[in-house]
């Protein structure tokens, strides 16, 4: 294997992977030569070396077993001479450096470490739709790192919906832009096990300081501290200072900051005061473009396979539990085409995927939603589907249509004939205006998710 050979291999990565994956860890390994059946590269950092370890070892390895050397194992170590500050090519190519928590903890004794960003989640890959569009924006507008306009951004919604995706998106796209700002992301559990272990190792000076020194902080899955009074004390402190200084704040969650179980009061209305945002259950469209966008990407891994038409509909139109299912899904699909060269089909799906079609079975049915919709705000089932134009039935009518369009997969001529037979420009009309209400009056918001929870818990 020939440094040539390699620099082809590194090429085709490229056309892989993507230019600007490409240029933060690809470019800047140093091939070092095979030696029995194990290739060696020189990264700059340890950290980098973990980062292409777990993410690009297979691709490379692939590349160099398709180039004829017979390797079954890619070494990455760090070099002293890779990363020294005067590397007469480091000016040069500046976007090849790592990101800059990593850079940090090879040159800050006091242990300021991000973990790990998973190099998928950026913002390309973030597929926008109307139930995540306003988290998105947010997201992108703290990435921009203007001056601190909501402080924090607090984003919240269920398993599997993108907060993670979106905060390592910000991370990304910081680090991308402004190498010299110190982002810190990490999740609540872990920020609670390093101030245990401050507190063991009498080093709690070193942590408040540490944290009160970033540029970001973004604390992932924050529904972790409630209950455990001293982290969310010191939680408490170190967002206080952060703000006092203007520094930007991410949190997230997985429910609003009202709905916290165990969260004292004090930290509920600081997280409140910026800007909160919730990521909605996905939709039917969105789901489509993730499987679309995520099927061009398998091809890069597992060669490219034939979709049959209506085969990434059906799975859109079933799969509505949450995206990360739904990823699984197509990936046992690509896994299982490309092992036994069939194309992608209906027969195939249903071959692979009874599992997850039987357990997204249960779904919900219109009758339950108005169901709960009546007890929920105290009015009689026939009066949703009867004719009376009062609004405090009317209301609740309005919001079990809604309901009936989000979580079922009936069509609107349906939902009307279950509504007492009203014509499909009513249901219409109810969605819409349940839709506007959500996004100007908070408590409409708060039935929605109640219930939602409620009828798909
Ligand atoms: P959460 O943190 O809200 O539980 P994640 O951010 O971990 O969810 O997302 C779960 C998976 O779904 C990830 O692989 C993520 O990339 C993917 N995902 C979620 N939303 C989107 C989206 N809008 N576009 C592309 N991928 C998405
Ligand atoms: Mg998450």
């Amino acid at each position: 294997m020939t440094q040539e050979q390699w620099e082809q291999i590194s090429d085709d990565l490229r056309k892989t992977i993507g230019e600007p994956h490409h240029k933060t860890w690809i470019a800047p390994l140093r091939f070092d030569g095979v030696s029995g059946s194990v290739a060696r590269f020189h990264v700059p950092t340890q950290f980098m070396g973990t980062w292409i370890e777990r993410n690009y070892a297979d691709a490379i390895r692939r590349g160099l077993v398709a180039a004829g050397a017979d390797v079954t194992r890619v070494v990455f170590a760090v070099h002293k001479d890779s990363a020294a500050p005067d590397d007469p090519g480091a000016d040069s190519r500046p976007d090849t450096r790592p990101p800059a928590a990593a850079r940090a903890t090879t040159h800050n004794e006091s242990g300021f470490q991000s973990a790990p960003l998973d190099g998928r989640f950026n913002f390309d890959n973030f597929v926008v739709g109307k139930p995540n569009a306003l988290a998105h924006a947010a997201a992108r507008r703290v990435a921009e790192a203007g001056p601190v306009t909501f402080n924090p951004l607090f984003l919240y919604g269920g398993v599997g919906l993108g907060k993670t995706h979106l905060m390592h998106a910000i991370a990304w796209e910081l680090q991308g832009s402004q190498p010299e700002l110190r982002v810190l992301y990490l999740s609540a559990e872990q920020f609670m096990y390093r101030f245990v272990q401050a507190l063991r190792d009498k080093q709690i000076m070193d942590f408040k300081s540490l944290f009160r020194s970033v540029d970001v902080l973004m604390v992932d899955d924050v529904q972790f501290i409630a209950g455990k009074e001293g982290t969310q004390e010191e939680f408490f402190h170190t967002f206080n200072a952060l703000v006092d200084q203007n520094r930007q704040i991410v949190i997230s969650a997985d429910r609003a900051p009202g709905e916290i179980k165990d969260l004292e009061d004090r930290i509920r209305s600081r997280l409140q005061c910026g800007l909160v945002v919730d990521l909605h259950p996905t939709d039917y469209e969105l789901r489509l473009g993730i499987l679309q966008q995520k099927a061009e990407q398998y091809a890069d891994s597992y060669g490219p396979q034939t979709i049959l038409p209506g085969v990434l509909e059906f799975l859109a139109h079933r799969i509505t539990t949450n995206v990360r299912v739904l990823e699984g899904a197509l990936t046992r699909l690509f896994a299982f085409a490309s092992l036994v060269g069939r194309e992608i089909s209906m027969d195939l799906v249903n071959e692979c995927l009874s599992d997850i079609l039987r357990s997204s079975e249960q779904r919900v049915t219109v009758e339950e939603i108005l169901r709960k919709v009546a007890e929920h705000y105290n009015v009689r089932l026939s009066d949703i589907v009867g004719p009376k134009r009062v609004r405090t039935i009317a209301r609740p009518r309005q919001v079990a249509m809604y309901l009936a369009k989000e979580l079922t997969s009936r069509s609107l001529p349906e939902i009307g004939r279950r509504f007492g037979g009203r014509d499909h420009t009513t249901i219409m009309h109810g969605v819409r205006k349940i839709e506007d209400l959500q996004t100007s009056d908070p408590q409409m918001r708060e039935d929605l998710d109640l219930l939602r929870r409620l009828l798909q818990g």
